[in-house]
């Protein structure tokens, strides 16, 4: 099995699901993972859950039980630096827990052991997933006009990862100040990579924008979710597989 693909809500995934031939669904670990063949290529589909310890659980299945040889996560994430906007696609290429401090014991946000704060994302499926991006992002999206967007960019940097959904303006200005080159935070990406480090899986990580993580963060969430993000997230997957990705 090649490429597994997680998404941490349904509505991530929804336009994924039904585009896999000859499916077949198995459960473990409180999961169904969807398996089949997207773009010709044998992949694995699963929801994880929102949370660290639900993608860190679903990273350590999908590696040592279906024997995923890559993975990648998409789904949505609220935008922190600047000229990060609401549509904006960013790729990861470096991901940090922003809530683990172990200080004074080890420098702050660094994983005890393993002398690291920051995990790289796997070079070579960047710059597919940044080709596949500019393709996608360059055509007009129907959806983004209702959500009074226009055009939308491309982004690619460190994404911050934390068991907390950020929503309020004075916790986007703190992240902001501690890390001044995080593009945008979720609750997944670094605790996948962390695992994947570990095992020596290549993992990608594609996430749009949902939300400015302020106080308006909660404002049509699930329907930008579903009706942009999850195009998005079929678009440039399947744009991608077809550069031969994975
Ligand atoms: N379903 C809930 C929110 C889910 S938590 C609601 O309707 O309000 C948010 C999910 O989206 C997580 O999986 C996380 O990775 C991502 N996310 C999007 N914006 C975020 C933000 N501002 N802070 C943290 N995570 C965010």
């Amino acid at each position: 099995m090649a490429l597994a693909i997680v998404s941490a809500m349904h509505e991530e995934l929804r336009a994924l699901v039904p585009q896999l031939q000859s499916p077949t669904v198995e459960r473990a670990g409180g999961r169904d993972f969807h398996r089949g063949r997207l773009a010709g290529r044998e992949v694995v589909l699963v929801l994880s859950g929102i949370g660290k310890v639900a993608a860190a659980a679903t990273a350590g299945l999908l590696i040592d039980r279906y024997g995923a040889r890559s993975l990648l996560f998409t789904g949505v994430a609220g935008g922190l630096g600047e000229g990060v906007a609401v549509g904006d696609v960013v790729v990861a290429d470096a991901l940090l827990q922003h809530d683990l401090d172990v200080s004074p014991l080890f420098p702050r946000w660094e994983v005890p052991l393993t002398g690291r704060s920051r995990f790289a994302t796997d070079a070579s499926l960047r710059a597919v997933l940044r080709k596949a991006c500019e393709e996608v992002l360059s055509q007009p999206h129907p959806a983004l006009r209702s959500f009074g967007l226009d055009t939308v960019r491309h982004h690619e940097g460190l994404v911050i990862s934390g068991d907390r959904f950020v929503s309020t303006a004075h916790e986007s200005a703190a992240l902001r100040e501690a890390l001044p080159d995080a593009l945008a935070v979720e609750m997944e990406g670094a605790s996948m990579a962390q695992v994947c480090a570990d095992f020596g899986c290549p993992l990608s990580v594609l996430r749009t924008i949902s939300d400015r993580a302020d106080d308006d963060a909660h404002v049509d969430f699930s329907r930008f979710v579903s009706e942009v993000a999850a195009e998005f997230s079929r678009d440039i997957v399947l744009k991608a597989l077809s550069h031969g990705w994975a």
